[in-house]
């Protein structure tokens, strides 16, 4: 059973009863849990009530990613309130991205986001979901900066000194759709070397589709070519893969177990 430790369900449709409908089809391909990443507090409640409150196999995380282009105080505050609910497992996506270059003003407002809400995780003890790129040693010096404070760096395409540096301050590390493509060898090497307890595996839907489906729009269940990779490079089956991602993402994400599918 398969754990998609990264899916952004809002996007996939504007309508909600459709939305349900995709979702409840999702667990019957095999999906032991999706972990939902809300990046804008305003759809909070509809995702909320519609589907993490009804399913207690999707984990739920909100947060205000770098390119964020609203307010910041109020959106901190947004986020401040939904984890004071108790109704999150997971502060994120948030990070740093300079992969579209290092404007210093951009880079100062990615820095204050992802740092405010690393003192959020730290108030919490809720773990945070990284996103990276092209930053490798500004991201690295904000975690030294938490050293309490744990997650993942979601959708890895980094190195493999930044994946070893991510594993030493026990951070885990998602693969998603990318490390399938041709072009991704260096990727593959490195999560063929990484230890089984900091590994999860990611769709990142509707985003990065693997291979078959790469350029399409992607869904949860299409972890299983993501997770069929990473079990062959590493020689293991794909069972096993998946029951090793799966303690590992609900080791992470399973903390505030009340989170995570409230039933009452
Ligand atoms: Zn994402």
């Amino acid at each position: 059973m398969l754990f998609d430790s990264h899916a952004h369900l809002d996007m996939l449709t504007d309508d909600t009863e459709e939305l349900v409908r995709i979702v409840a089809g999702e667990f019957a391909c095999g999906l032991s849990a999706i972990v939902q990443v809300s990046t804008d507090p305003d759809i909070h409640s509809n995702i909320y009530s519609s589907l993490v409150r009804q399913n207690r196999n999707i984990y739920y995380a909100c947060g205000l990613t770098h390119a964020f282009s609203g307010d910041i105080r109020e959106g901190l505050g947004k986020i401040t309130d939904i984890v004071r609910s108790g109704q999150v497992c997971a502060i994120g996506e948030t990070g740093l991205d300079y992969s579209r270059g290092v404007d210093p003003e951009a880079v100062l407002r990615q820095k204050n986001l992802f740092e405010e809400q690393m003192l959020i995780a730290r108030m919490s003890g809720l773990p945070v979901i990284v996103h990276t790129r092209d930053a490798a040693a500004d991201t690295l010096a904000m975690l030294d900066r938490y050293p309490d404070v744990r997650g993942v760096a979601h959708c890895f395409t980094g190195d493999a000194g930044f994946a070893a540096a991510l594993v030493e301050r026990g951070w885990m590390i998602s693969f998603s759709g990318i490390v399938t493509f041709s072009s991704a060898g260096d990727l593959r090497n490195t999560a063929a070397s990484l230890p089984d307890d900091c590994l999860l595996v990611e769709t990142d839907a509707p985003f990065l589709s693997p291979v078959p489906f790469r350029g399409q729009p992607n869904l949860p269940s299409r972890v299983v070519h993501t997770a069929a990779l990473l079990a062959e490079i590493r020689g293991v089956s794909l069972e096993a893969l998946a029951a090793l991602t799966a303690e590992n993402g609900r080791r992470l994400f399973g903390r505030n177990g009340a989170a995570c599918g409230v039933s009452s």
